[in-house]
C-alpha cells in the first residue's frame, strides 16, 4: 500500500489566502491587524522559526514586530516590555519565542501576555479554556493538524487516536481537541512501556518526539493516518520528521511528510489566531 500524501503547503496557501483577506477587511476598517514575535538569545532554529513567521505575517498583510534580546537580558526587562505591548492597542497578538534562556521562569513569561493578545495559545488561562471546551485562542500546531484532518475528511468520532508526546505545546493540546472531537485518546511518552503495542492499534497517529525517524512501519496500523509533528536537523542539514516516511507511507492510509507538512499549518494558524484577535477588538469598537 502506498499513502496518501497531505500536502500542507497547500492546504496552509489557501487558508492563507482567506486569512489575507480577512486582514484587508479589517485594514479597511482601521485595525490593520498586528503581530509582536520577541526572540531572545542566539538559538538558530528560534532565529529561523521567527524569520519565518515575520516573512508570513508580510505576505498576510499583518503587520510584525520583531523584538530582538540578547540570551543575557533580564527578565524585569522583557516583562516590562510584554506589559507596553499589552497596552499598545496597534498590537493585537504578542508571541515570545521559547525555548527561553535560564534566567527566565517559561510560565511567568507567557502569563505575562494578555490572554486576549495570547496567539500562541499557551497562557495558563487559554490552556484552561480550552479544557473546557470553551472558546480559546488554539495553540498552533495542534490547531494546524486539527485544521489539516478537517481538510482531508479524516473521521475522528470513534478513532483510536495514539499522541506520541506530552509537551505543553503540542502532545496534551493535540490530545486535548482529539478528546474533544470524540476520539478515544492514548497519550504514550518516554516512560511509556511498550509503546508499538499503542501504536500498532492506532487508526490516528501523532508524533511529536523530536527524534528523527523514530516511527517505524512495524509501528503502525495498516490504513492509519499519520501525522509527523517532529522537525529534526540531520548531520548532514536536511530537515527529517519523528516518522520514517518511506517505510510508513507503505503501510500508512494517509500520512504528512517533513517539510510542507505540519510546519506551514503551524504559521497559518498563528496568522489567524491573529487576526480573530484583531476582528475582536474591531466589533468591540462598533458596540
Ligand atoms: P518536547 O521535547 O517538549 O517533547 C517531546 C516528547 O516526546 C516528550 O513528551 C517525551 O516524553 C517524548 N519522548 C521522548 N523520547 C521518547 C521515546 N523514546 N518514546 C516515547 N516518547 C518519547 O518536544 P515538543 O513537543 O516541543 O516538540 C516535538 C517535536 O515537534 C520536535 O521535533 C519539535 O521540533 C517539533 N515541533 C514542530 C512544530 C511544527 O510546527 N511542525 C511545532 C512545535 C514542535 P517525556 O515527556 O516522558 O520526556
Amino acid at each position: 500500500m502506498s499513502a496518501r500524501v497531505i500536502d500542507g503547503n497547500a492546504l496552509a496557501a489557501k487558508v492563507r489566502g482567506e486569512i489575507a483577506a480577512r486582514a484587508a477587511a479589517l485594514g479597511g476598517r482601521g485595525e490593520q491587524p498586528g503581530l509582536a514575535v520577541v526572540l531572545i538569545g542566539n538559538n538558530p532554529a528560534s532565529a529561523v522559526y521567527v524569520r519565518n513567521k515575520v516573512a508570513a505575517c508580510e505576505k498576510a498583510g499583518i503587520r510584525s514586530l520583531k523584538l530582538e534580546y540578547p540570551a543575557d537580558v533580564a527578565p524585569a526587562v522583557v516583562m516590562a516590555k510584554l506589559a507596553e505591548l499589552n497596552a499598545d492597542a496597534t498590537v493585537h497578538g504578542i508571541l515570545v519565542q521559547l525555548p527561553l534562556p535560564p534566567q527566565f521562569d517559561e510560565g511567568a513569561v507567557l502569563e505575562a501576555i494578555s490572554v486576549a493578545k495570547d496567539v500562541d495559545g499557551f497562557h495558563a488561562e487559554n490552556v484552561g479554556r480550552l479544557s473546557q471546551g470553551q472558546e480559546a485562542f488554539l495553540p498552533c500546531t495542534p490547531h494546524g493538524v486539527m485544521r489539516m484532518f478537517e481538510a482531508e475528511g479524516v473521521s475522528l468520532s470513534g478513532a483510536e487516536a495514539v499522541v506520541i508526546g506530552r509537551s505543553n505545546i503540542v502532545g496534551k493540546p493535540m490530545a486535548m481537541l482529539l478528546t474533544q472531537a470524540g476520539a478515544t485518546v492514548t497519550v504514550c511518552h518516554s516512560r511509556t512501556r511498550d509503546l508499538a503495542f499503542h501504536t500498532r492499534r492506532a487508526d490516528i497517529l501523532v508524533a511529536a518526539i523530536g527524534k528523527p525517524r523514530f516511527v517505524t512501519a512495524d509501528m503502525v496500523k495498516p490504513g492509519a493516518t499519520v501525522i509527523d509533528v517532529g522537525i529534526n536537523r540531520l548531520p548532514d542539514g536536511k530537515l527529517c520528521g519523528d516518522v520514517d516516511f518511506a517505510g510508513v507511507s507503505e503501510v500508512a492510509g494517509l500520512i504528512t511528510p517533513v517539510p510542507g507538512g505540519v510546519g506551514p499549518m503551524t504559521i497559518t494558524m498563528l496568522l489567524e489566531n491573529t487576526v480573530i484577535s484583531a476582528e475582536r477588538v474591531a466589533r468591540a469598537r462598533q458596540v
